[in-house]
């Protein structure tokens, strides 16, 4: 095998795959290591075995509303298992077109762990390859707390490995995952508990968001505890038992879920002996170029502790390939403005910044208009889900700041109004679209 390349990348995850994919475009010899499925997180234990779950739930919540509409529904179970081979089947054929995508590409994909190796290379089994261009784009695994018992729970790895759905979980969380997880396994039957160290789930968004989706979640039948924190999971004969921070002791669950945040994959790769720095958990620090600290070698995605999104270390990937190869000098993603889906229940899209955020930033020449309403889709039903949209606007132009949707649709609203804030629009350009009704969606350009 040849042992030099124009580019060497370390990871087959979201970003890796995205550099090796356009350098390799531009006609440079790539060679990529990754000592696991093709794919990464996201296609194995991510994004894509998650979202297959959150349209069978989804799908749940649309049999029990069939009723309103008149059919004649019971459901009698749920067939996890069949999900999950059809699943797991799916994912492996994304492995399979990922690899022959490479080969289709020229790029060698060698199928080991590779670590730096101090110079202008890094080694594999003993075996060492060079190349001008080093790119780590290694990610990131779940976190675990550090407490007694704490082995006894699974982590959202462990969630795509269950072969049934749980009578009974407990997860430990309020981010992205615990949400998601939460609205999911309790569609599909499972009882969820779910355990928050404050009063709201998902901080680091709008404030509303939170605070409704916790709203949603109870009324869709989760137990939420708030204000504790974990201090000791024990194993009896038949379940697990959490002991929280103020004595309180919850029992009965068949599982419990860590979803506490998520680590850099960062260890072991040689950093010190390339002079590489990282920040005080691990993350690789970069520069707006994804240049490390060490000459020829850049980082790009989870492992870098920015924005932990696909598309951003796809971004990322792809605009650094364009700068080494493609003769584009200035060529860096700006990591301002994602726009971002939580796949809840309901589901929450955002982008910009949130009232609070926004406050700090300018102070009075914030402006905020906010929506609340049962949709449509609710209207022949009992039950009376709220969607909430807000927008946050500054200065007299009102130039679109912030956009923050919860409700049902709000997943596939944020895209295009994510472009129209990118592009600077204004209120008033908001107000002089004309809506599109009958949609959840119109509630955007009609608020006054
Ligand atoms: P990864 O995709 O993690 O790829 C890193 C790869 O490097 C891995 O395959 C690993 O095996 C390999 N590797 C590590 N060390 C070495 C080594 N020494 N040698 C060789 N190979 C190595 N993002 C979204 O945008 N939307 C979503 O809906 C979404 N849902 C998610 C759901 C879950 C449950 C999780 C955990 C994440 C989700 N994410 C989502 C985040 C998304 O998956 C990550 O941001 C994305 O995968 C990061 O890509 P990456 O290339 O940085 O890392
Ligand atoms: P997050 O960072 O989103 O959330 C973890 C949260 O758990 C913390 O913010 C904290 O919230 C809480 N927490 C931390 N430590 C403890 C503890 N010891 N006990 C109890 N609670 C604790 O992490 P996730 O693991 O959910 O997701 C990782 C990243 O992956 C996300 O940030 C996102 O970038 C990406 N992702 C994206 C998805 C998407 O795009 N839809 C889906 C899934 C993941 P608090 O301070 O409120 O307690």
């Amino acid at each position: 095998m040849d042992s030099d390349f124009d580019l060497i990348v370390i990871g087959g995850g979201s970003g890796g795959l995205a550099v090796a994919q356009r350098a390799a475009e531009y006609g440079a010899k790539v060679a990529l290591f990754e000592n696991a499925a093709l794919g990464g997180t996201c296609v194995n234990v991510g994004c894509i075995p998650k979202k297959l779950m959150w349209n069978a739930a989804s799908v749940a919540h649309r049999l029990r509303d069939a009723v309103d509409y008149g059919f004649d529904v019971s459901v009698q179970n749920h067939d996890w298992a069949v999900l999950k081979k059809k699943r797991d089947a799916y994912v492996h054929r994304l492995n399979a077109i990922y690899a022959g995508n490479l080969e289709k590409k020229s790029i060698a994909y060698i199928a080991r762990r590779a670590r730096l190796n101090g110079g202008n290379g890094v080694v594999a089994d003993n075996e060492e390859f060079s190349a001008k261009h080093i790119v780590i784009a290694t990610g990131g695994y779940p976190d675990v707390p550090v407490l007694p018992g704490a082995e006894y729970g699974i982590t959202s790895d462990g969630f795509f490995e269950l072969e049934r759905c749980p009578q009974s979980i407990a997860i430990v969380g309020s981010g992205y995952i615990a949400v998601e997880l939460a609205g999911m396994l309790n569609a599909l039957g499972a009882a969820v508990t779910l355990f928050i160290r404050f009063e709201h789930v998902v901080r680091s968004y709008d404030r509303m968001l939170g605070e409704t989706l916790v709203q949603a979640m109870k009324a869709d039948g989760i137990e939420v505890v708030t204000c504790c924190v974990p201090e000791t999971l024990q194993k009896t004969d038949k379940d697990l038992m959490l002991r929280v921070s103020d004595g309180r002791i919850y029992d009965g669950f068949e599982q419990l879920l860590w979803a506490v945040g998520r680590a850099p994959c960062s260890r072991d790769l040689g950093l010190d002996s390339a002079g590489i720095s990282t920040d005080a958990n691990g993350y690789i620090c970069t520069d707006q170029y994804q240049s490390t600290s060490a000459p020829g070698i850049y980082a790009i995605g989870d492992v870098t502790g920015r924005a932990a999104l696909t598309p951003v270390a796809i971004a990322a990937g792809r605009r650094l390939a364009d700068r080494l190869f493609g003769d584009m000098a200035d060529r860096h993603l700006n990591y301002e403005c994602i726009p971002t889906v939580i796949f809840s229940h309901p589901p929450i899209g955002a982008v910009g910044l949130s009232e609070q955020e926004a406050k700090e930033k300018y102070g009075d020449s914030v402006r905020v208009y906010e929506s609340v309403f049962v949709p449509l889709y609710y209207a022949l039903s009992d039950q009376k889900p709220k969607t909430i949209m807000k927008l946050v606007t500054l200065g007299d132009e009102g130039k679109v700041i912030g956009c923050h949707v919860i409700g049902d649709g709000a997943d596939e609203m944020m895209q295009g109004f994510a472009v129209a804030i990118r592009m600077g629009a204004r209120k008033s350009d908001f107000d002089d679209t004309i809506a599109i009704h009958p949609t959840s969606a119109e509630e955007l350009v009609t608020m006054r």
